[in-house]
């Protein structure tokens, strides 16, 4: 059944009625079955361009996940442990798990956001969940098996192409094994959707845990963007640093390296997280412009420097907008006020992302484009605009991408217009 303008202008303002423009993915489960939101969940969305591993798939997948995987336990402190290496005593399987009692509520009040402590700094809480479910891909064939689940949801929600933002830990070897799995995931998913692509943002880490690391995770990268090829094209494309930018280094102190990096292996292309944060000013949009980035990661607080402001439009420079994550972490909890409104007003081109989705929503990337057409009050022509943005400034070769547009053109026609 198709969807007319006037139609959804009526969903809009018959949601804005019962929820406003502040509301909260983990506790407002009644926006889930809004008509707005079931529309959303089916529009052919077409690329999600910013999502972390491993955390995609929502809790109660998660939950199925453990459960047909018996090698993985969870630890009394609610931590993933993978069976190799043993695992501490009172570790259970999910399946003793949930047979002794614990609900999938219990996990999600452990896995996500919403468990955090009252007045507590989130971004502890947040990185702690990283540590709680690290470990939820230690081999390749639980990486196959995750992203095969991962790219299926995608395809479900009228996603067709994932950039998947992923640090290659380890070795050289170990880095081919898990960019191997991913592309074995990607072969799986090609049995149901031929034209499903996904490409891998190779992440370093900024945070002093991670720093030492960072020349490793980038040789890492450059190998593995060399070495990787999904039988279509590469599978590693561009480079990103990451971490929570109030307590983390400064990108200032891996400028060099980046750019060096980019300069030596001129395919790959450049994304960088910055103005993602609470203190506000400090260098970090001015650095990853300096560095020559192809896209924005957040660039939440671009609007405390016009200058830059004035830059990134002039330069067409693409911001990956992810407005769950950006309330689900305390940036902005009304969306209304959410500051790339008013980029989009000016001509900056936005796209629609999900960034850390199991830990913030139930379910992915829907609910950002739900913050934002609420939040914005945008019109069915400006969200599909958005849409056709994740294909437009995708990392993706020419032919790829204009088969993707095809695809999503005649998707969007078949579920809009008829
Ligand atoms: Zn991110």
């Amino acid at each position: 059944m198709g969807v007319t303008a006037q139609q959804f202008e009526q969903m809009k303002a018959d949601f804005r009625a019962s929820f406003g423009t502040e509301f909260d993915f983990l506790r407002d489960k009644g926006i889930y079955d809004t008509p707005l939101y079931k529309f959303l969940e089916r529009m052919p969305k077409g690329s999600d361009l910013h999502a972390h591993a491993d955390a995609i798939l929502p809790i109660e997948l998660q939950v199925e996940f453990l459960l047909d995987h018996p090698e993985l336990l969870i630890t009394p402190e609610w931590q993933i442990r993978y069976i190799g290496p043993g695992a501490p005593y009172g570790s259970r399987t999910m399946k003793e798990c949930l047979g002794e009692g614990l609900t999938v509520e219990d996990f999600r009040r452990h896995w996500t956001v919403a468990g955090a402590p009252e007045g507590g700094y989130l971004w502890d809480w947040f990185e702690g969940i990283f540590t709680k479910c690290g470990a939820i891909c230690t081999t390749p064939a639980l990486v196959q098996d995750y992203y095969t689940r991962v790219m299926l949801y995608y395809h479900s929600i009228g996603v067709e192409h994932l950039e998947l933002r992923s640090p290659f830990f380890g070795s050289r070897e170990d880095a081919i094994a898990r960019a191997e799995a991913y592309v074995r995931a990607l072969k799986a998913v090609r049995e149901t959707d031929p034209a499903f692509t996904l490409t891998v943002v190779a992440c370093g880490g900024k945070n002093d845990v991670w720093d030492p690391l960072f020349d490793q995770l980038m040789d890492n990268a450059v190998w593995v963007a060399s070495h990787v090829h999904d039988g279509r094209s590469e599978l590693v494309r561009a480079i990103d640093i990451v971490n929570d930018e109030d307590r983390s280094y400064s990108l200032a102190r891996y400028e060099e390296r980046v750019r060096r990096i980019i300069a030596e292996n001129p395919p790959l292309r450049l994304t960088l997280h910055a103005g993602e944060s609470l203190r506000g000013e400090n260098e970090e949009i001015a650095i990853a412009l300096r560095c020559d980035i192809d896209r924005l990661g957040h660039g939440f607080n671009l609007y405390r420097y016009p200058a830059l402001e004035q830059e990134v439009l002039e330069r067409g420079i693409c911001m990956e907008i992810c407005p769950v994550s950006n309330a689900a972490l305390g940036y902005c909890r009304d969306f209304s006020k959410h500051p790339a409104a008013e980029y989009m007003k000016r001509g900056i081109p936005i796209v629609i992302c999900s960034d850390d989705a199991a830990y913030q929503a139930y379910s992915v990337l829907t609910g950002d484009y739900l913050a934002v057409t609420v939040g914005w009050d945008l019109t069915l022509e400006q969200v599909r605009g958005l849409c056709r943005n994740s294909i437009e400034y995708a990392f993706l070769g020419p032919a790829r991408k204009k088969a993707l547009m095809n695809w999503w053109e005649n998707a969007w026609e078949q579920t809009l217009n008829k």
